[in-house]
């Protein structure tokens, strides 16, 4: 493991999320305020987040807007004014984005036609869909507009056919790996026993590599320089 981007979830963990890219070789961050905290965030969270982020940019580790997106899995959050104010909070983030000239670090759960009218708005901006999952034409569109999918321990299931055929599809340069740990454990782990951490990155790249039928060892320089490419300041930083 070479990198880790860790991100936030709301202004109380700003903080910590730095500190902790700040704590080894390879730690990086992004700042945002994730679709599953808007209910719990204020307004004038968005206008400390705006500060923040213009003095993050003095910071190398600091790489992303995000976990930013919508969230319509989550019943309580996913109608009227709940889902009004996700909308709200993702729209100004994505302002905010193409404001400073960040990437976004996308959370896209049951909302990804939405999702995809709001990044047509911003077509400046790019970024990973992490953990994509959706149709094949949504899967499409996000290709389309430059955004990564992150493929993770979703995909290691074998009853995850959709995903395992997003794997398959697209040119290797249009993916990122991810492990999104402590979530979304990969097949293999019993969470009970083994938390789930960023080291399962090497065997989901196996099992993606088998998937596309294509080497570990090209998956890894692929994915690597799409991640790069894709935080302009991390590759500032290591290159
Ligand atoms: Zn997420």
């Amino acid at each position: 493991v070479r990198a880790i981007v860790i991100p936030s979830v709301d202004i109380n963990n700003f903080s910590s999320v730095r500190d902790i890219a700040h704590q080894f070789d390879g730690g990086f961050y992004a700042l945002g305020i994730h679709p599953m905290y808007v209910h719990s965030s204020e307004e004038g969270d968005l206008e400390q987040l705006a500060v923040i982020l213009e003095k993050a940019l003095d910071d190398p580790r600091f790489v992303a807007v995000g976990e930013i997106g919508l969230d319509f899995f989550v019943k309580e959050i996913a109608t009227g004014a709940a889902r009004e104010k996700q909308e709200y909070f993702f729209n100004e983030q994505l302002k905010l984005a193409r404001r400073f000239e960040l990437p976004v670090i996308l959370h896209v759960r049951r909302s990804q036609d939405i999702i995809l009218k709001y990044l047509r708005r911003y077509e400046e901006l790019s970024g990973i869909a992490h953990a994509f999952n959706g149709s094949e034409q949504q899967a499409d569109q996000f290709v389309e507009l430059g955004y990564l999918l992150g493929m993770g321990g979703a995909m290691t299931f074998e009853r995850a056919q959709q995903i395992r055929r997003h794997a398959a599809k697209y040119d290797l340069r249009h993916y990122a790996l991810e492990t999104d740990s402590p979530d979304m454990a990969p097949s293999w782990l019993d969470v009970k026993k083994t938390p789930n951490t960023p080291m399962q990155i090497a065997r989901i790249a196996e099992v993606f590599a088998d998937l596309r039928g294509q080497s570990v060892a090209e998956i890894q320089k692929q994915t690597w320089e799409n991640t790069l490419n894709i935080f302009p300041r991390m590759k500032q930083l290591i290159s």
